[in-house]
């Protein structure tokens, strides 16, 4: 999985490696796609980000600005730099459910700071899988709905792109799906 590869490099360099990155992405895999795009609410605040993430150009900075300010932290405002192939990974998600692009996902858990991380750990029971390392602290994991799909086949739908982890939660009304490691449960 090259492009998670250099996604991963990304998050490690900073800012000064997006342009190398967009770069080398232009000129592979996703030479062919003209733009991508994803929307979200968040169901707690009922916030919502619309935004273009990737064009012509390569990753589109404005674009991944705003969705690091859709899925922030929503308990605290914190925000970080999301993983931009988190966004891909969802769009094609989306996408594989034949689900307009413009239609909002529903987002029940984004990026999570330390201090929300800990005290999510702290209380347990819904959030017993909360992990000390978790991925939603990396700015690579999200716990997602799409309205009108059911949740099992947005389970098999993220299963079936092998892009990192995806854990089912029907008790819940989210499947979380992450760029780390391909496994699931
Ligand atoms: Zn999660």
């Amino acid at each position: 999985m090259l492009d998670i590869e250099i996604g991963r490099r990304r998050m490690l360099g900073g800012a000064l490696a997006l342009g190398a990155a967009s770069t080398v992405i232009t000129k592979g895999a996703f030479a062919a796609l003209p733009e991508r795009r994803v929307a979200f609410r968040n169901i707690h605040t009922n916030d919502t980000v619309d935004a273009r993430f990737f064009g012509a150009d390569g990753w589109d900075k404005q674009g991944l600005a705003e969705l690091n300010y859709g899925l922030r932290d929503w308990r605290n405002n914190e925000e970080t730099q999301m993983d931009p192939q988190l966004m891909l990974l969802i769009s094609r998600i989306r996408d594989t459910l034949g689900v307009d692009p413009r239609t909002k996902i529903d987002l029940i858990s984004g990026y999570r700071s330390p201090v929300t991380n800990a005290a999510l750990r702290a209380r347990g029971g819904v959030h017993t899988g909360v992990a000390s390392k978790s991925q939603h602290m990396l700015g690579k994991a999200t716990d997602l709905h799409i309205p009108g799909v059911p949740l099992d086949r947005l389970k098999m739908a993220a299963l079936s792109l092998q892009g990192g982890g995806v854990g089912y939660y029907p008790r819940d009304g989210f499947v979380h799906v992450d760029t780390g490691r391909v496994r699931h449960w």
